[in-house]
């Protein structure tokens, strides 16, 4: 049986926007071959309004309405290619679903994708999106992601995809024994992409550089 039972895109060659920023970010030094096909194959276009569509396969983060953005692939190709170094995680956990881009590169490599979003509209939104291109291996939640996703708790990988002062504590409990998160930490201007290994009792940190995420907001917008 086939890991994902997703059909549409998985015919269809990428269009030359689509092999530009695949080749652009192999040149800023993605290099697992997973993600450069999972990027290769999701329609990007699909995740944003008609007006910037023709900027779509650009390497940069766009609005998607509600002061929040879509991530710029080069960071969403980064957080995937971290999350899955060495490793075959079967249930990940996206914190801030957005335009549901980075779920649906999740979803192409992930067998189970969680993803929760406090905005309403967006959450909905991204579910038809998501369901329109036939993902069937995500469920949606519509929750402040800071307390994680308990009952489907825990975790291989978690995801966050808007920037926190500090590491939430329910997000590093409802890792699994050798899970791992990537999370943007501290707030603008001064955030950096954190990688967090749940080792035992104890936990692993390693700084991944500079990154510039709009803020995790609590509770429901
Ligand atoms: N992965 C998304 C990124 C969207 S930007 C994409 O590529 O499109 C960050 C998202 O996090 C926004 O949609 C925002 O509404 C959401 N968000 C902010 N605070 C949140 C919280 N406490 N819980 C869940 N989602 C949150």
């Amino acid at each position: 049986m086939p890991r994902h039972p997703r059909t549409l895109a998985a015919t269809s060659a990428p269009s030359s926007g689509q092999q530009r920023l695949v080749d652009e970010l192999r040149r800023l030094g993605i290099d697992d071959e997973r993600v450069l096909a999972a990027i290769a194959k999701v329609p990007r276009h699909d995740f944003v309004d008609d007006a910037l569509k023709n900027r779509a396969y650009e390497n940069s983060a766009l609005p998607i309405g509600h002061a929040q953005t879509i991530s710029q692939p080069y960071v969403v190709a980064l957080m995937t290619q971290v999350l899955l170094k060495g490793r075959k995680p079967q249930r990940v956990l996206e914190i801030g679903t957005g335009s549901g881009y980075q779920t649906a590169v999740l979803a192409e490599l992930v067998p189970t994708v969680f993803t929760v979003e406090r905005l309403k509209s967006l959450s909905e939104q991204a579910r038809r999106r998501l369901s329109a291109l036939h993902y069937r291996n995500i469920h949606f939640g519509y929750a402040d992601g800071m307390n994680g996703w308990l009952p489907y708790a825990p975790y291989d990988g978690i995801l966050v995809t808007a920037g926190t002062e500090a590491v939430p504590a329910a997000l590093v409990q409802q890792l699994a024994p050798g899970g791992r998160m990537v999370i943007p930490v501290g707030l603008q201007g001064a955030q950096s992409l954190r990688l967090i290994e749940r080792r035992g009792a104890g936990i692993r940190e390693a700084d991944l550089g500079r990154v510039s995420f709009v803020p995790l907001l609590p509770g429901k917008g």
